[in-house]
């Protein structure tokens, strides 16, 4: 029986461990951890993740700062308002949203934000912490994409250890940090491109797969190792008449479901466990502030 990853559930019990947290810093402390979330312009899949990602935020209890600015915004004045949200103690995590407009430089801008602020783990130091830190480092900002698909597949509770692990993708917020992940899991790391030579071969010997392309339904059984377990990272609206429209992965889902041991879904599998890690960042940055002893809940 194929094991159906539901980030949803998933997703939901960090955030009850995240709320209990969060109640234990109010209580001793008389603080809760503070997410600025910063939007510019009103790009419609912006909208979509800023108010589902301020609706969790809420849920465990963070207080969330909300800064939607115009899409006129230039870059001065984006850099000012982060300066002031990095000086600003009641601010734990800053989360600039993305895309941001064309004239804007959004390396410059998420640079910008110092490395504990960095809830979402894009800071070059960060991503360096990430290459090169110990498994357990407190301090460490996670992108959360990645470190979502590591929980869901931590929930099949089997060992990783010298699994041999292909990453499809390169980003920088997905792939790469994934790859980085799965190398500390000690698995052994494959990442493939789009220039990639033989893909699908590779992707054939993969225990573990991630898919994180960007390409509606692109992998499909014959891409797959029997028993193998898929992780779709992908989210693509494709159009399925005139008037509507659904949300598909990077994954052939009922094709690729018969022939491995477990797979996430699109929706409902890792968009949910990003969020999640978003929030997770966020209450650490803000333990670490008071050098909160108490065991790490992850
Ligand atoms: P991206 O920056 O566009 O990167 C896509 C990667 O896929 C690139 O490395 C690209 O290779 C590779 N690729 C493209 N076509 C390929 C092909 N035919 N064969 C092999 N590799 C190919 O995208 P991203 O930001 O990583 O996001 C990937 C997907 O994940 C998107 O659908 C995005 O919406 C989704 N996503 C979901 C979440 C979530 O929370 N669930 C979060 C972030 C992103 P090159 O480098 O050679 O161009």
């Amino acid at each position: 029986m194929t094991i159906i990853l539901d980030g949803k559930k998933v997703a939901q019990k960090l955030k009850d461990n995240l709320r209990i947290e969060i109640e234990k810093l109010k209580s001793k402390f008389n603080r809760v951890p503070g997410l600025a979330v910063v939007q510019v312009g009103n790009f419609a899949a912006s909208n979509v993740y800023v108010k589902a990602k301020t609706k969790a935020a809420k849920e465990v209890g963070i207080n969330v700062i909300d800064h939607h600015l115009e899409e006129t915004t230039n870059q001065g004045e984006l850099i000012n308002l982060i300066n002031q949200l990095n000086d600003n103690k009641d601010v734990d995590g800053i989360l600039v949203q993305l895309p941001l407009p064309k004239t804007i430089n959004e390396e410059v801008i998420l640079n910008s934000i110092i490395p504990e602020k960095d809830a979402d783990g894009f800071h070059p130091l960060n991503v360096g912490k990430l290459s090169i830190s110990q498994k357990n480092d407190e301090s460490l900002m996670i992108p959360c994409t990645p470190y979502g698909c590591l929980l869901l597949l931590r929930e099949l509770n089997i060992n990783l250890t010298g699994k041999n692990a292909v990453v499809i993708g390169r980003s920088n917020i997905v792939g790469k940090p994934m790859a980085q992940l799965l190398l500390k899991e000690s698995c052994t790391v494959t990442t493939v491109h789009s220039k990639t030579i033989n893909i699908e071969s590779i992707c054939k010997n993969a225990d573990i797969l991630i898919a994180a392309i960007g390409k509606p339904e692109f992998i499909n059984k014959d891409w797959v190792k029997e028993g193998a377990i898929i992780i779709d990272v992908g989210i693509n609206r494709i159009k399925i008449n005139e008037e509507k429209s659904k949300l598909v992965g990077d994954v052939l889902f009922n094709d690729v479901k018969q022939k491995v041991s477990a797979i996430s879904p699109v929706p409902g599998g890792v968009g949910p466990m990003t969020i999640a890690c978003l929030l997770r960042n966020t209450t650490e940055a803000c333990k670490l502030k008071y050098h909160h002893q108490d065991e790490l809940i992850l």
